[in-house]
């Protein structure tokens, strides 16, 4: 008899086709295709049928010859993301700051007072000047205004420019300065203030101007104007170029908007926390009022808002009112979402802020009979619920070559991180937690500024080069692959991902220390905070140190370093930890889904 384990997972449907042989079981194919719906809905129906069918065709077995399809008893666990801002960066009067155009002009650090480029033909010698270049003159003639005046001995030591002209300017000075260009709303910058203006070399970053004490330096500041700099100095950070004016009455203040209190009602305890205390007191609060019961956060507040979301799309989702969803687990990371900079003059960004939030409910055991009898109508084939989804995972992972029980399984998938373990009596226990793979891609969304949820997606996935010629590309690790013939001209000069063999070009501008960065952080953020959380959990004495084996699961496995990232950590605590590597060729992929089979096979011996 042939026996489909089907998985119903939050993004893909996982397929194991198994012939019953004897005692034992012989593994004929495997399907994957998207989870059509949420999980736990009857949408399911149209995946489970494409990855039953996928497999089937592969070993040329009709559909209608399996005898019995087994089903996850998924408590199916639905995640959400949602991100929340609590910092605002606010420039009042006109103190220009952070700028990135594309193509800066000259290099180095000038100083001086701002003066409108028209008025430099009638000024003395003795002081130093950044000049104001508005759209009106060219660059043709900038360049001769400022190279006349330096001839008259007037410092011209910076400029800042509405076009975008500074290569061109700088390309006609007799001697280089550097230049700052694309400030769109150039008639907001103040004429005759202390101004500094910053470019760094091609591929570098401003060091003075990103750095308070530099900044203190340039203007002569006391320790408490220090203090008030700061957020400059931090939205300066990676920026190629800048330009600081000091206005008498501008002003840069780092406003923290009041993002509301979270309610974690624990099933012995309530604990309330404020989001701006961060992720680290947030996840202290999850820890001690679980088993948590639900989690609400205070009407009328930037949190309220985002779980009363939450709350919604999962009652969409889940035909249930808004207020039956209860909020089982939820995973705070500290982050950081690139705002405009309200009263910026060259629509400047400001790295804010902010907390991410992953939140899980568990939905009804019944919708999974209901999928289950749904499917027998239409397929007339005996589909069945056939175990519970944490142990039929540790069934599965069990099939790893050198694997042996007692054993912790973590499973990473889209939207939930789910751990189990397998005890020396055979007892299993496992626990759900909210935060996986989406959450991770929408953190590098949001850090990076990205339109596109795709294009976060391969960023997570495909490691980054940088195609130096067309000839060569330098990978990130900073190793150099050449090529015999020439790469297409489209990736030239650009970051590209390294997708399988085709090269991608990304639209960031981002360096790639700064994409890699954020890239590795979100992974960690999520899924090494995770994997701690879950063996805590499930371990009787909270003690992860009685774990010495873990198999990692899941499409999130497949991270190219996800699980290195969380066996490095798991070293720590003496626990051997890797990615699965089911029946010895489904890598971290299928483990539900066969274990559904093998446990077929046990109950019907
Ligand atoms: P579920 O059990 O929830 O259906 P899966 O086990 O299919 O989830 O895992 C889906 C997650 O795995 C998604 O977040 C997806 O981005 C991630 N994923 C899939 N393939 C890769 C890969 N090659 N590298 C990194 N992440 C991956
Ligand atoms: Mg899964």
């Amino acid at each position: 008899m042939i026996i489909a384990g089907v998985d119903i997972g939050n993004a893909s449907t996982e397929t194991a086709l198994g012939s019953l042989e004897g005692n034992g079981v012989r593994f004929l194919a495997s399907g994957i295709v998207d989870t059509t719906g949420i999980k736990g809905t009857l949408q399911n129906i149209h995946g489970v049928f494409a990855s039953i069918k996928q497999a089937a065709d592969k070993t040329g077995i009709p559909v209608e010859d399996i005898g019995f399809v087994s089903l996850n008893e998924a408590t199916p666990v639905i995640g959400d993301v949602a991100m929340e801002t609590i910092t605002e960066t606010i420039i009042t009067e006109s103190t220009l700051i952070g700028h990135n155009p594309h193509t800066p002009g000259g290099e180095g650090i000038g100083s001086g007072i701002t003066i409108p480029i028209r008025e430099i033909p009638g000024t003395g010698v003795g002081r130093d000047y950044i000049t104001i270049i508005d759209g009106s003159v060219d660059y043709e003639e900038a360049a001769a205004v400022i190279n006349d005046a330096v001839k008259r001995g007037v410092g011209i030591k910076g400029a800042i420019v509405q076009r975008d002209d500074a290569v061109l300017i700088v390309n006609r000075l007799a001697r280089p300065i550097p230049v700052v260009d694309e400030v769109k709303f150039i008639e907001k910058v103040p004429a005759g203030m202390p101004a500094v203006v910053e470019v760094a070399r091609a591929g570098g970053v401003v060091e003075m101007l990103s750095n308070p004490y530099g900044i203190a330096t340039v203007f002569g500041l006391d320790p408490e104007e220090t203090k008030f700099i700061v957020p400059i100095a931090r939205a300066l950070i990676g920026n190629r170029s800048a330009v600081v004016i000091k206005t008498p009455a501008g002003d840069v203040t780092e406003r923290i908007i009041p993002a509301g209190k979270l309610q974690i009602i624990g099933e012995t305890k309530t604990i309330g926390v404020d989001i701006e205390a961060g992720s680290e007191a947030i996840m202290k609060a999850v820890l001690e009022a679980a088993p948590v019961a639900d989690v609400k956060g205070e009407a009328g507040t930037n949190v309220g808002g985002m779980l009363e979301r939450v709350r919604q799309t999962l009652s969409n989702l889940t035909d249930r009112l808004p207020g039956d969803i209860k909020i089982q687990d939820l995973l705070a990371v500290d982050t950081f979402n690139p705002q405009k900079v309200s009263g910026g003059v060259a629509e400047e960004f400001s790295m804010e802020n902010a907390v991410g939030l992953a939140a899980m409910v568990k939905s009804d055991r019944l919708q999974m009979d209901m999928i289950a009898r749904e499917l027998t109508e239409q397929m007339k084939i005996n589909v069945g619920v056939g175990g519970i989804e944490a142990d039929m995972a540790i069934q599965g992972a069990l099939t790893t070559p050198g694997v042996t029980s007692p054993l912790a399984v973590i499973d990473m998938g889209a939207g939930s991180t789910d751990a189990s373990i397998i005890k020396k009596n055979g007892g299993v226990k496992s626990i759900h937690l909210a935060g996986a793979g989406n959450m991770v891609t929408l953190l590098i969304q949001t850090e990076l500024g990205l339109d596109s949820w795709e294009i976060a997606e391969d960023i997570k996935r495909y490691p980054l080069a940088r195609v130096e010629s067309l000839f060569h590309i330098r990978h990130e690790d900073g190793t150099v692959e050449f090529f015999k013939e020439a790469l297409p001209p489209s990736t030239f000069a650009r970051t590209i991902l390294i997708k399988d063999r085709a090269f991608v070009p990304i639209p960031i501008s981002a360096s790639i220390e700064k994409i890699r960065t954020v890239r590795k952080e979100a992974k960690e953020k999520v899924f090494v905070t995770n994997s701690l959380r879950a063996l805590t959990m499930v371990t009787e004495t909270g003690n992860i140190r009685e774990i010495d084996f873990v198999v990692l699961v899941g499409g999130s496995a497949l991270d190219f370093e996800v699980p290195q990232l969380v066996t490095d950590a798991l070293s720590r605590y003496g626990i051997v930890a890797g990615r699965g590597n089911v029946r010895g060729i489904e890598g971290p992929r299928n483990a539900v889904a066969t274990g559904l089979v093998l446990n077929y096979r046990r109950e019907h011996a």
